[in-house]
């Protein structure tokens, strides 16, 4: 009998890396900073350093980090924020949190990014920001959305949760736009064993004020020049991500290979459409999605064989029921309905096995050739 498929196998890697971090671990137990300790500053160093910007803030979550963005740019009532309705709900969520609208505009099909090309018409003199969600582990063409940006005198975050270690144009997710925000959420491709995650900036002031949003807009302790929040990193959730990091680039060269493997095998099979990877990118493939048109009854068949799928995502926000009455939608969402109808999430981690791979493959070919 195989061992259980899982779609993300966390347990496979803390058996890789077990002595790291548990000393890790242990060393915050016995210097007992549990909150803002020494490994909070060591972390973002080494983070700043591997995305190559110059400040990086370690905070409670991914959905913190877009939140903490965005009051840090002051957005609010009456704003307008530019992002895709296929996501994770944090996306818009953080633009409602802060009262401002969630403009939805359509993806690429080809890979389920915001389609740059779209932008520009949904533009308002309302609009301040664009986020693009790096789907899946592979930025958005953010070169193009840089630029429309700049001519209308908007700011990019990246919405880099999936995405943290992909490249773009030899640069890192999280360091293609002013700010980058990423989730440490243990699935995602660098995850620790609880919430966390961080927020990435080219610009001092910014990272100053974020740094004060983090800690209850406090700039001193008890001084409150700003309304801030409780968002900050748990020290030994930084102590995980220290140990894991020494082994990141090998993760996410696994990751990419893996990939690589899977559209090669998918790539040819009717039925199947895999997602394309632009050749100036790399994915990390948080997650491996195809687009499938029988999507039940394929995921029924991989299930049959103790396969596990999921779907990302299968309500595009627009049609949430939070979201419907308090976004707009800029022109039609057709492909974003389209791929929440048609996505299944393969089995993707770094520790999948080439014959497990195979026999996923395998199972999938059956089912959509039927
Ligand atoms: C996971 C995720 C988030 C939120 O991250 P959390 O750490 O769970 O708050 C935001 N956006 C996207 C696209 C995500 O996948």
């Amino acid at each position: 009998m195989a061992d259980t498929i899982e779609l993300i196998d966390l347990k496979a890697q803390y058996r890789a890396l077990k002595p790291a971090i548990d000393a890790r671990i242990a060393a915050v137990l016995d210097h007992g900073r549990y909150i803002m300790g020494p490994e909070i500053a060591e972390l973002e160093d080494r983070l700043a350093t591997y995305v190559d910007v110059p400040h990086c803030i370690g905070v409670a979550s991914g959905t913190e980090a877009l939140l903490i963005a965005l009051m840090a740019l002051d957005v609010g009532p009456g704003d307008e924020i530019i992002t895709t309705p296929f996501t994770f709900a944090s996306t818009a969520e953080v633009i409602a949190i802060v009262g401002a609208t969630p403009v939805f505009v359509d993806i690429d099909i080809a890979d389920c990014n915001i389609d740059a090309s779209l932008i520009e018409a949904a533009i308002t003199p309302k609009t301040k920001a664009i986020i693009p969600v790096s789907l899946y582990g592979q930025c958005a063409d953010m070169d193009a959305i840089n630029a429309i940006a700049e001519r209308h005198d908007l700011i990019v975050i990246e919405d880099a949760a999936q995405s943290f270690g992909a490249a773009y144009k030899g640069r890192r997710s999280c360091g293609v736009s002013m700010i980058g925000c990423t989730s440490f959420f243990p699935s995602k491709p660098l995850g620790c064993y609880g919430d966390g995650g961080a927020i990435f900036t080219t610009d001092v002031g910014l990272a100053q004020i974020m740094r004060e949003i983090r800690v209850h807009g406090q700039a001193k302790r008890y001084q409150h020049d700003r309304i801030g929040v409780g968002g900050r990193l748990d020290t030994i959730q930084a102590a995980v991500l220290l140990a894991k990091l020494d082994s990141f680039d090998a993760e996410v060269a696994a990751r990419i290979a893996i990939g690589d493997r899977y559209l090669e095998m998918l790539g040819a099979m009717s039925g199947v459409r895999t997602i394309r990877v632009a050749e100036d990118r790399t994915s990390v493939w948080g997650q491996f999605t195809v687009l499938i048109e029988d999507r039940q009854r394929v995921a029924g068949a991989l299930a049959a064989a103790s396969i596990p799928t999921a779907i990302h995502y299968p309500i595009p926000l627009h049609r949430q029921t939070a979201y419907a009455g308090i976004s707009r939608i800029a022109g039609s969402l057709e492909n974003s309905e389209h791929a929440a109808a048609s996505v299944l999430s393969l089995p993707m981690h770094p520790f999948i096995a080439a014959d497990v791979q195979a026999r996923i493959v395998d199972v999938l070919g059956g089912a959509t050739a039927r």
